[in-house]
């Protein structure tokens, strides 16, 4: 299903362009610097996982950017918070930007927050110009967006639109055993000031900005990528169950080997993923033996398959093969499948990508349209409202690393194209 009818409101090319100008390059870069200060590790990395004294830091340091402004804050019983610019019709469902805050361990300063803060600036750049918008403009950062340490990630935008329950969420614990229940009351206590509002809330349309984590706009020399959707995603846990013996008496005839069970199973499904034109994304990323030990043949292998493809139909027919072959494979041990996640693939609107290409066409902004290969809370907003992505360069594609990097004149651009679709979805009249 894909939503696609944006509010029926209009605002003139010039209107665009004053308050896409107004956007400040440094004042968004310097805002930049001050977040990744936040849980700053060596290597110019972030670790501001989420519900983190680090993550309560970070939302604090927004929160007194937006209030600086005089902008309305809230926040709903996940914590995504929420920035509002009033427009002259404030009952009129919000037009809403934004990403998440939160990092992977060892991540980077770019990955999710430059979301966030190019709609902070987008407010900004309104403001300076004294333009008002009919409808209201909101800033969200989604909670638990990179599910690092409570999974699975885009909880706070899985909630909020109804695809998941929160009382689901709330049993979740990361590797130390903290719930997430009581990580979320810690950083809700730690705001007990803000209005809380509703999950569910009508929402006019969804523009998410983010680093494009992928090499394409770089060496393509553009500024900015208009995503047209996302690629599915299907995740399994494989259990490959062996019998532990000493690896220096027990024949390798006689052994169930978990472990040699474990890669054939991996060579196959290889195998089976190869694509001529080069578009499955198969990885193996985690791989437990037990016990682990280097003289004692394994007794049980638990491997992770992350899969994705932006074709509904290939998606699901090579899925189907999966736990086939994981049994085919397995030799005198015991696979079984268990699947952990299934995203369908998301299409944006035509409307709404058509708004963002007019955005950067006239502001003479370079881009192309192409799908993204990550997983962004936009998956869930795209079943509620009219939704889309703006992607910029990030160096060499590389991301959830310390090294992500990005230049603050492509941040600045895809923010500009970012502003002028948010006022032309807000209208001005
Ligand atoms: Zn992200």
């Amino acid at each position: 299903m894909v939503i696609d009818s944006p509010p029926k409101v209009s605002t003139s090319r010039e209107i665009r362009l004053t308050a896409a100008q107004a956007v400040r390059e440094n004042r968004l870069w310097q805002r930049h610097v001050a977040m990744a200060r936040i849980g700053a590790i060596p290597g110019n990395g972030v670790n501001r996982q989420c519900l983190t004294h680090e993550d309560i830091r970070a939302r604090a340091l927004l929160i007194s950017w937006a209030k600086a402004r005089g902008y309305r804050v809230t926040v709903d019983d996940i914590a995504n918070l929420f920035i509002r610019r009033a427009g002259l019709d404030d009952s009129a469902p919000p037009i809403v930007t934004g990403s998440h805050m939160d990092t992977q361990p060892a991540g980077g300063r770019f990955d999710g927050i430059y979301g966030v803060l190019a709609g902070l600036e987008a407010l900004e750049a309104l403001d300076d110009q004294g333009l008002q918008t009919q409808r209201p403009i909101e800033v969200v950062a989604w909670t638990n967006e990179e599910g690092s340490r409570f999974s699975p990630g885009a909880m706070g935008s899985a909630v909020f639109t109804g695809a998941r329950l929160l009382e689901d969420c709330l049993p979740v614990t990361d590797l130390e055993g903290i719930r997430f229940e009581s990580a979320l009351h810690q950083t809700l206590n730690a705001t007990p000031s803000l209005e809380r509002v509703p999950f569910r809330r009508r929402l006019g349309a969804y523009i998410e900005a983010h680093i494009e984590q992928g090499p394409e706009l770089e060496a393509k020399g553009l500024p900015v990528g208009i995503v047209t959707g996302i690629q599915g995603s299907r995740w399994f846990l494989v259990k490959v169950e062996g019998e532990s013996a000493h690896a220096g008496t027990t024949s390798l005839r006689a052994r169930k080997d978990a472990v040699r069970s474990a890669v054939n199973i991996i060579s196959a499904l290889q195998d089976m993923m190869h694509d001529g034109d080069d578009q499955v994304r198969f990885t193996v990323g985690r791989f437990d033996v037990t016990p682990n030990s280097p003289n004692t043949v394994a007794e049980e292998v638990m491997f992770s398959i992350d899969f994705r493809h932006p074709d509904a139909a290939v998606l699901e027919t090579k899925a189907q093969r999966i736990s086939e072959i994981s049994k085919r494979f397995a030799g005198p041990c015991k696979a079984t499948v268990v699947e952990t996640f299934n995203r369908a693939p998301s299409a944006f609107g035509a409307d709404i990508v058509g708004r963002l290409e007019q955005a950067a066409q006239d502001l003479d902004i370079g881009y192309q349209t192409m799908a993204s290969g990550a997983f962004h809370d936009a998956n869930f907003l795209s079943e509620v409202c009219p939704t889309a992505m703006l992607f910029v360069p990030c160096e060499r594609g590389i991301s959830h690393n310390p090294a992500e990097n990005a230049k603050p004149e492509d941040l600045a651009a895809g923010t500009r194209v970012l502003t002028a679709a948010l006022i032309d979805l807000a209208g001005t009249v």
